[in-house]
């Protein structure tokens, strides 16, 4: 029986144990994965603030007609407080007045020569309180949580310049095989162009890691151990090709001679089944099946989770969402199968043709895979799946 998807990945994540902590600027900070709670440097807002354009005022004097005995703008407070049938022209975002306990807006105003009539408004009406969106002191994002836009945004206003991140992984990628050139070279007979090392370089920069690549090696032993013995020295190598049970499939011995204990070989999936997964002092070593549609996927299901956990992410398991086949899909008997397929809003989800593990040119029509449990027959139009977003 060869290991599920589910305990292949169990294997993985228990040995991607968060990186050291680092600060990080704020404004560097998107992308990055929170190694602690940060918490806001003030209160936010800093002061009780209107809502409104209008006029400050004691509730309890409105109804009424006030005298207009100042201004406060945003940045510029009143240089008075405000006393009893009293108003203060207000603008959205500025310093509600000592002595002011709401705020009218000015379409429920009208006002004359340093008066002004106010219609009724309750204790608190159109103010923002103090504090009443964070308190200084109290956590702003959680310890494990990815930062986005939202985050970064609402760490700057809570006034943070620095934040506690998982530091990025660094990850090797070496390609092997004699067949493969660069694009740009001319192809002689027999060869291809090398697209993992390419493809997978977007994909760590995807999860926030440090590509570094090293390049392609031909399949010889002497290339292929120095070039994995450098890449052993990263946080994580991933290489390309070369794992499978063929004469010229190097990787995994050569990294047994370098000192890698072999955590798992070969996984229940499709594409992708002679994916290794091996450890060596603190760097992951992942060899991924040379199919340009094994190696996207194998990333994806081991590769992007570990890097996610190496930066201490919270929940780093790849994230699936529901939605429907839009058209039959046989199913495999041994391996669950990972399917290219484009979805459609409503998560509607079709199939690209040409699913065979070479074809990366047909997968580049899709944006999902789609999880095709194994079992007997197939999936008819319309079943519940599960997909990854690609
Ligand atoms: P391998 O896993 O080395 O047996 O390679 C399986 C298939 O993938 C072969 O057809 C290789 O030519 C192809 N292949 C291997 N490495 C790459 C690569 N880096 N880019 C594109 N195709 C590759
Ligand atoms: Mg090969």
């Amino acid at each position: 029986m060869l290991l599920t998807i589910d305990d292949a990945l169990a294997l993985v994540l228990e040995r991607a144990r968060p990186l050291a902590a680092e600060d990080v600027a704020v404004a560097d900070a998107a992308g990055r994965v929170a190694a602690a709670a940060a918490t806001a440097a003030v209160d936010l807002p800093p002061f009780d603030s209107s809502a409104m354009d209008g006029y400050a005022v004691r509730a309890g004097d409105t109804p009424g007609t006030l005298d207009v005995v100042g201004e406060s703008a945003a940045g510029s407070p009143a240089t008075r407080e405000l006393r009893a049938g009293e108003a203060i022209r207000i603008s959205t975002g500025a310093v509600v007045p000592a002595g002011a306990d709401a705020v009218v807006p000015v379409e429920r105003t009208n006002g004359a020569n340093g008066a002004v009539r106010v219609e009724s408004v309750v204790p608190g009406e159109n103010v923002r309180p103090r504090g009443g969106d964070a308190r200084a002191g109290e956590p702003v994002v959680a310890a494990g949580t990815r930062l986005g836009p939202v985050q970064v945004g609402a760490l700057a206003g809570a006034g943070v310049t620095s934040v506690r991140c998982g530091r990025r992984p660094r990850v090797a990628l070496l390609a092997t095989g004699t067949e493969l050139r660069r694009p740009g070279e001319p192809l002689a007979p027999g060869e291809i162009y090398e697209s993992n090392t390419v493809m997978l370089a977007a994909q760590v920069r995807s999860a926030n890691g440090e590509p570094a690549p090293l390049g392609t090696v031909a399949d010889d032993e002497a290339s292929t151990r120095s070039a994995l013995g450098r890449g052993l020295e990263a946080d994580v190598l991933l290489t390309s090709g070369g794992v499978s049970v063929g004469e010229h499939d190097l990787v995994r011995a050569l990294l047994g001679s370098l000192g890698a204990e072999e955590v798992f070989w070969r996984v229940a999936v499709k594409p992708g089944k002679p994916v290794a997964f091996a450890v060596r002092g603190e760097t992951l070593v992942f060899g991924l099946p040379g199919n340009p549609v094994s190696s996207l996927v194998g990333f994806e299901l081991f590769v992007r989770p570990a890097l996610l956990a190496l930066q201490g992410l919270a929940g780093a398991a790849p994230a699936y969402l529901p939605g429907r086949l839009g058209s039959a899909l046989r199913r495999n008997d041994a391996r669950d199968e990972l399917v290219r397929a484009r979805v459609e809003p409503g998560g509607v989800l079709s199939p690209v043709s040409g699913q065979e593990s070479h074809m990366i040119a047909r997968a580049a029509a899709a944006n999902a895979l789609v999880l095709v449990p194994r079992g007997e027959g197939e999936l008819a139009a319309g079943a519940e799946v599960s997909w990854l977003s690609l």
